[in-house]
C-alpha cells in the first residue's frame, strides 16, 4: 500500500470564528488525532465516525477560545485525552472571559490531561510538536515530516502572521519562532493555517511581508 493511502487527513472550519480543525490518522493502525476542535462537536464526531478511525488524542495549537470550544464534548464521546502547552494554561482557565470579550456563548471545558512540550513525538504519522511562542506563550505547531505537512495554528497565515496584541502575545517572539523554526523547514512543506487558506513554507519565505528573513 502506498504511504498516502495509509495517511488520512481532513481539515475543515468549525465554530463561531471558523477555526480550521484537522483530523490526522493512520489507516493501518486505525488511529487518529484531532487538532483544534474549535466548535461544532457534532460535525467533528460525524467526520470521525466516517473515517472509521479511533481517536487517541485531542491536541491544541494554543488556547484561544476558538480552538477548543468542542474539546470537552469530543473527550466525553471518545475518551481521548486533551493536550496543551502549559504556558497557555492561563488562557484555557480564562475561557469564560475570552468568550465574553468576543461575544461567543461560553461552553465550560474540562482541564487538559497532558502538557505538551517542544519536540514531543505525537505518536501519529511521524508528527512532532514544536513550541513556537509569540501569538500566545504556549503556541505550538505540529510538523508531520514524512508527509511534508505543518499545522501552524495561528502562528503563520498565508501572507500574514498571528496577531500579537492579545494576552501574552509578543511580536519579537513570534518573529523569532517563524524565522528559526518554520522558515527553516523544507520549502515544499504544505502549511495548514489556523484560519483561511493553506500556504507553503517556500511561498511565505518569498512573499510574506510581515516576517522576512535577513
Ligand atoms: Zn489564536
Ligand atoms: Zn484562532
Amino acid at each position: 500500500m502506498q504511504a498516502e493511502a495509509v495517511f488520512f487527513r481532513e481539515t475543515f472550519p468549525v465554530g463561531p470564528i471558523q477555526c480550521n480543525c484537522t483530523i490526522i490518522g493512520d489507516r493501518i493502525r486505525g488511529e487518529a488525532i484531532i487538532v483544534d476542535p474549535g466548535g461544532d462537536p457534532e460535525i467533528i464526531l460525524q467526520k470521525l465516525a466516517a473515517s472509521g478511525l479511533k481517536l487517541t488524542r485531542i491536541i491544541h495549537t494554543h488556547a484561544h477560545l476558538d480552538h477548543f470550544l468542542a474539546s470537552g464534548e469530543i473527550k466525553k464521546k471518545t475518551g481521548a485525552p486533551i493536550y496543551l502547552h502549559k504556558e497557555d494554561k492561563f488562557l484555557w482557565d480564562n475561557l469564560e472571559l475570552q468568550c465574553r470579550m468576543f461575544g461567543v456563548p461560553y461552553v465550560p471545558q474540562p482541564d487538559p490531561d497532558h502538557w505538551l512540550h517542544d519536540d514531543e513525538d505525537l505518536s501519529c504519522c511521524g508528527g512532532m510538536a514544536m513550541h513556537t511562542p509569540g501569538h500566545t506563550p504556549g503556541s505550538m505547531c505540529f510538523y508531520f515530516e514524512p508527509h511534508k505537512l505543518l499545522l501552524a495554528g495561528d502562528t503563520l497565515f498565508r501572507r500574514s502572521i498571528g496577531r500579537t496584541d492579545l494576552w501574552g502575545g509578543d511580536f519579537k517572539t513570534i518573529e523569532t519562532s517563524i524565522k528559526e523554526r518554520l522558515y527553516t523547514l523544507d520549502e515544499e512543506v504544505q502549511v495548514v493555517t489556523g484560519h483561511g487558506p493553506d500556504t507553503t513554507i517556500g511561498e511565505e519565505v518569498r512573499e510574506n511581508s510581515i516576517v522576512r528573513l535577513g
